[in-house]
């Protein structure tokens, strides 16, 4: 009989303590928990300072990628139509969330660090078809007053024109300046 009493006290000295401590539950939807800073939730794209897009079409994440779950269709930058920094930009760009395994191979394979596995985690879908995200919805807004893509780019033949300018890095050099004087 002591040993029931014994139990059925500490019970309930382990519902009093619970019922005065602080709730560990959030209130999702209306507040978010907090993610780690390396979590790896729903992929964007990234822009560079200068409001051009960072992704240069290359594939490398497609390929790095276990699941196959990214599509890359690139297609050829002009000075008139510019997306991206060199010869070549993502025209189409899709994710395909229900083969995506989260392993941020595809941040790691990238070149310019274009794509990058940010923090939201909100991934449910009504049908399958919402779950292949799509360039305009992983692409993110230019930085503030920059213009967005594509743009025409007022220096022609300079090859450095799309990159923003690097601290301490070499001076840009302007192709068709170089050409005219080597004549
Ligand atoms: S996180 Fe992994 S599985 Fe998902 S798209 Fe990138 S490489 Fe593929
Ligand atoms: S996201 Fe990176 S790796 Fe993928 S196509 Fe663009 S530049 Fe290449």
């Amino acid at each position: 009989m002591f040993e029931g009493l014994r139990a059925l006290v500490e019970g309930l000295l382990t519902t009093g303590k619970e019922m005065v401590s602080k709730p560990v539950t959030y209130q999702y939807p209306e507040i978010k928990k907090p993610v780690p800073p390396r979590f790896r939730g729903r992929h964007e794209l990234k822009r560079h300072a200068n409001g051009l897009e960072k992704c240069i079409g290359c594939s490398l994440c497609a390929a790095a990628c276990p699941a196959d779950a990214i599509y890359v269709l690139p297609a050829a930058n002009s000075d008139q139509e510019r997306y991206s920094p060199g010869e070549r930009y993502a025209a189409r760009y899709e994710i395909n969330l229900l083969r995506c395994i989260f392993c941020g191979f595809c941040e790691e394979a990238c070149p310019t660090g274009a794509i990058v596995l940010e923090h939201d985690y909100e991934l449910a879908y009504y049908d399958r078809r919402s779950a292949i995200i799509t360039k305009t919805q992983l692409l993110v807004a230019p930085p503030q007053g920059e213009q967005g893509t594509p743009r025409d780019m007022p220096d022609p033949g300079n090859l450095y024109a799309a990159i923003p300018p690097i601290k301490g890095g070499v001076e840009p050099v302007n192709i068709v300046e170089m050409a005219q004087t080597q004549v």
